[in-house]
């Protein structure tokens, strides 16, 4: 057996999360987070897919590209643990573990072409933009759902964690963006920010924060447990591509 193996990415991720910052902990929490994968070549083909279209949902195995020059640590303090208690980072899903390799699952909503170019579309993402990923599989209901698994230290998922509200402006300018883009900016800043994506150490403060989405850069304000959506700057001009 090698000592090393190489692997190479089948495909890049163009997701609604330019930046690490509030992109959700786990696939499926944010209903309309999406992506769409363009494959690469040799595996741009459609042949590669035949039959995938029959699942709802597959699995990604991707390279964290955005911490590989960040290095791993042996221990990490996850944030379903408030950031106090330290777990070793094979007890965790840090992205700052040896080989940098994430796994996902993710709603398949389509399988096309344009051109020359296979893409699948993605939904309920946790992904960066330009992830590499390299290799999909299909999620298998009746191996890969496992109603007897324990939590750990996890906390089951409870719904929305905050209060997000809009101001007017806000909501102008997301039914413009979609008008113009397609693209549902209300619905993915509402379930994101429902998350409540600040570090733990920044939970009681209140504040001004900024995240993107797509091109926007969305700021909101936190006010007694409230988070209030303020502005949104960007134009969708690279919707298109
Ligand atoms: N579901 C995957 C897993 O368990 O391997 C990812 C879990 S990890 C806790 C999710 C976080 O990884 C996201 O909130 C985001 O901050 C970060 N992330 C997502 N894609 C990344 C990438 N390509 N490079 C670095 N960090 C990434």
């Amino acid at each position: 057996m090698p000592s090393d193996f190489v692997v190479r990415p089948i495909g890049i991720i163009h997701s609604c999360y330019p930046e690490k910052f509030g992109i959700p902990r786990q696939p499926g929490l944010v209903k309309s987070a999406t992506a769409r994968l363009e494959m690469l070549e040799p595996f741009n083909h459609l042949e590669m897919f035949k039959g995938l279209e029959r699942f709802s949902h597959i699995w990604l195995q991707f390279l964290f590209h955005g911490t590989v020059d960040e290095g791993w640590k042996r221990t990490i303090r996850p944030p379903s643990l408030g950031g106090r208690e330290k777990v070793g980072v094979f007890a965790s899903r840090s992205p700052h573990r040896p080989n940098h390799l994430g796994l996902s699952a993710v709603r398949l909503v389509r399988i096309a072409r344009e051109g020359r170019q296979v893409f699948l579309d993605l939904a309920e993402i946790d992904l960066l933009d330009r992830t590499p990923v390299l290799d999909i599989k299909p999620y298998i209901p009746y191996s890969d759902r496992l109603d007897d698994a324990g939590d750990g230290y996890t906390k089951p998922f409870e719904g929305p964690a905050v209060e997000v509200v809009f101001s007017k402006g806000v909501m102008d300018f997301c039914d413009c963006y979609e008008r113009k883009t397609g693209r549902k900016l209300r619905e993915l800043i509402f379930e994101t920010l429902s998350l409540d994506p600040r570090p733990a150490s920044h939970r009681p403060r209140m504040g001004e924060y900024g995240m993107l989405f797509w091109d926007v850069n969305v700021r909101w304000r936190v006010e007694q447990g409230v988070f209030q959506v303020i502005g949104c700057e960007g134009t969708g001009e690279e919707a298109g591509e």
